[in-house]
């Protein structure tokens, strides 16, 4: 059915970045606005997860948590909620991750750190869990690496106008700094 099409966690805006570590360097800790940030993200990681594992997807009609009988989703394995009894083809799954930035490549270990360790840290805590994942996206965009992180696959925007957001971010931190 068209209206219950698989949905995945949207790119984090720039605006609501740049916000949290404004805010974070007048040396707040703005609660409300570092979980807007940090569920966002976490959500945004768990979408990357489980479209890169291709084994489980969230139900559009009940939300349950759909899994793959096998290992992963090919063709052969079927798609349908064992709650409520939606089903999707494989087509349809495959065209709800497409052109999406959804595949996690190199920068799984990131995405998975970030998501199992978010939930259960204090507020303090989760910016600096915030700040590492940023930060490790921004080294690889730096490089150019080819199949290395992308903060692209987080933040919305070009390639070009997430590396300049995260050049200005690391311009307003404590790393200020470092070697250029
Ligand atoms: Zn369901």
């Amino acid at each position: 059915m068209q209206n219950e099409r698989i949905q995945w966690a949207p790119k984090v805006s720039q605006a609501k970045i740049w916000a949290l570590y404004q805010s974070d360097a007048r040396g707040l800790v703005d609660e409300t606005l570092i979980d807007d940030v940090g569920f966002a993200l976490f959500q945004r990681c768990q979408s990357i997860i489980m479209v890169t594992e291709r084994r489980r997807v969230v139900c559009p009609r009940c939300a349950q948590i759909v899994c793959c009988s096998g290992e992963r989703w090919f063709r052969e394995h079927a798609i349908v909620c064992p709650d409520c009894g939606w089903s999707a083809s494989y087509g349809q799954y495959r065209d709800s991750w497409r052109h999406q930035d959804l595949q996690g490549g190199n920068a799984m270990y990131a995405f998975r750190a970030f998501a199992e360790g978010y939930q259960r840290a204090a507020p303090r805590e989760r910016m600096l869990l915030i700040d590492w994942l940023i930060n490790a996206f921004h080294w690889s965009l730096k490089h150019s690496r080819r199949h290395g992180p992308a903060a692209t696959q987080l933040i919305a925007g070009s390639a070009e106008q997430v590396l300049a957001l995260l050049d200005r971010l690391a311009g307003s931190d404590t790393n200020a700094g470092q070697v250029q």
